[in-house]
């Protein structure tokens, strides 16, 4: 057993485990360990490598912004150079020797004898770390719908986050249970190969235009050599995520309209697009859009025209070794079962690995107990020298980088202020956490979670107890100038 001490030890090598290495780095704290789960570096953008695999948010917003990439091939990335970007990142950083692959974090236990992390290994290792950062992800436990015989299915089973390109699908009978954000890229890709392609759907997803294009080589080289340039198209798609952020789902008491907008351009692209009325009605959802997360394509609504596509809405009863059994009574043979079911985002991820804190307080439990509470989305009190960058409350912007950023610079105020006291600890108030949700929570009223139509959306963004404490329900520039002004006395520096 290796008994090592470290700065930090960061749970996670994707984009937040990343960033905030980076960030300690920058602040002073060079020894550091990044445990990774996975067997390679860049978290989602490793795990998720299914056909169509790519981001829908424009790549100028998505990616940091001390480290734009000029080289984006098209408007939305797609995975490849999404976990390509995440290892450029890793090596021009220097942070490829910090980080243990195939490991996962079994618990970390506060020792307030001196004042560090004990974290256990799944190698049996025990590293002690000064400070710890969950940099685990809000989208990495991968849900495993419990139907009635899904383990006796005869034919090959694919998760989506578990991809194996090795399988050939063509000619294949395929079964896709899931609707969400991940189906609508993967769907039409399968469509073109699967002798037939059923479509299990329980909600259906407001899917809006994808502006998507190629970037011309001529404005990558542009945006290689003209920093500002790069800087200047950034600056723009954000306006746009801004835009976005604070008229559909901040404010929707005032712009309702905006959505119902939306939501008519979204039914117009089916109407045009998919020629069976039933089949229509039942792509479209009766809930506001928003309250789940949308996507964008322009191939979605068109595959359903194919001829070997068939859209399943009567609910699924039971799974049988050769095939899937509707409420109906009906059954379709199939070969392989892919499950884009998605992720467990509150329970088993918040947090994502047991952390126990002062006073052998457990965070999992303390977080059911305070209604998922926390201070500005990254510290909890009890917890100290804790930043959780997989945390309720902290989900900023439309753009995950925009998270990251604003953690970032909460890190910066935070550990400069611990250096500038030759402190060793840090630990935020009671009153402070109990401040920061008492004034966030009355925000969600206006937002179109609470305001608007969300009871038939099955959102991922309410936890057990029907409340949203996913996302931050503020403006982008808001929770910037609250993490880079916070009081310090917010915190207990020692
Ligand atoms: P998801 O949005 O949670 O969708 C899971 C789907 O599986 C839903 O349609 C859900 O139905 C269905 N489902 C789950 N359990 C089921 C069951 N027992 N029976 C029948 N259906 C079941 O997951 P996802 O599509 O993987 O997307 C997750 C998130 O990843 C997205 O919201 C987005 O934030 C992110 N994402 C991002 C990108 C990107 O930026 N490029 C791409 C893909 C995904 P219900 O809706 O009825 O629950």
């Amino acid at each position: 057993m290796v008994d090592g001490l470290v700065d930090a030890v960061i749970v996670g090598a994707g984009f937040s485990g990343l960033g905030a290495a980076i960030q300690l780095r920058n602040l002073g704290y060079g020894n550091l360990a990044i445990i990774e789960r996975e067997n390679g570096i860049g978290g989602t953008w490793h795990v998720n490598r299914y056909p169509g695999a790519g981001v829908d948010i424009m790549s100028a917003s998505y990616q940091f912004p001390f480290e734009r990439n000029p080289y984006w091939s098209r408007l939305y990335a797609n995975a490849d150079e999404l976990k390509n970007y995440a290892d450029h990142v890793t090596d021009k950083y220097d942070l490829r020797r910090y980080v243990r692959l195939n490991t996962s974090v079994q618990s970390a236990v506060w020792d307030e004898d001196d004042r560090l992390w004990q974290v256990s290994l799944s190698t049996g290792e025990l590293l002690r770390g000064r400070f710890l950062v969950s940099a685990s992800g809000f989208l990495s436990q991968r849900h495993h719908p419990d139907i009635p015989g899904i383990a006796d299915f005869a034919g090959q089973t694919l998760h989506t986050t578990g991809w194996d390109h090795a399988n050939d699908l063509r000619g294949r009978r395929i079964g896709v249970i899931g609707t969400g954000a991940t189906a609508v890229q993967l769907v039409p890709e399968l469509a073109k190969v699967a002798e037939h392609l059923t479509v299990y759907q329980r909600t259906p997803i407001w899917v809006t235009v994808k502006p998507d294009a190629r970037v011309p080589e001529w404005v990558r080289r542009l945006l290689a050599r003209v920093p500002i340039a790069r800087r200047m198209f950034a600056v723009l798609t954000d306006v746009v995520y801004d835009l976005a952020l604070n008229s559909g789902i901040l404010n929707h008491r005032r712009y309702g309209l905006i959505n119902r907008l939306v939501e008519a351009n979204c039914k117009l692209m089916i109407f045009l697009a998919v020629r069976d009325r039933e089949v229509r009605r039942k792509l479209t959802p009766d809930y506001s859009i928003g309250c789940k997360r949308p996507a964008v394509s322009n191939a979605y609504y068109p595959t359903f025209n194919r001829p070997n596509v068939h859209l399943e809405t009567s609910g699924i009863e039971r799974i049988e070794p050769d095939g899937i059994v509707t409420r109906t009574g009906a059954k379709t043979r199939i070969d392989t079962l892919v499950l884009a079911t998605g992720f467990n985002v509150w329970e088993h991820n918040f947090p994502g690995f047991q952390t126990i804190g002062r006073g052998g307080i457990d965070l999992g439990k303390w977080w059911l107990d305070q209604r998922y509470a926390s201070y500005q989305g990254v510290t909890v009190p009890n917890f100290p020298n804790y930043i959780a960058m997989t945390c309720p409350w902290a989900f900023t912007g439309l753009s995950y980088f925009h998270t990251i950023e604003v953690q970032m610079a909460h890190m910066a105020r935070l550990f400069g202020e611990l250096k500038r006291r030759n402190a060793v600890t840090f630990e935020v108030t009671e009153e402070a956490k109990d401040r920061f949700v008492t004034v966030m929570r009355p925000k969600l009223d206006d937002t179109v979670l609470l305001h608007g139509n969300c009871a038939t959306a099955n959102s991922y963004y309410f936890n057990g107890f029907g409340e949203v404490a996913w996302f931050r329900p503020t403006s982008r520039r808001h929770a910037m100038r609250e993490h880079t002004t916070f009081p310090l006395s917010d915190y207990r520096i020692a």
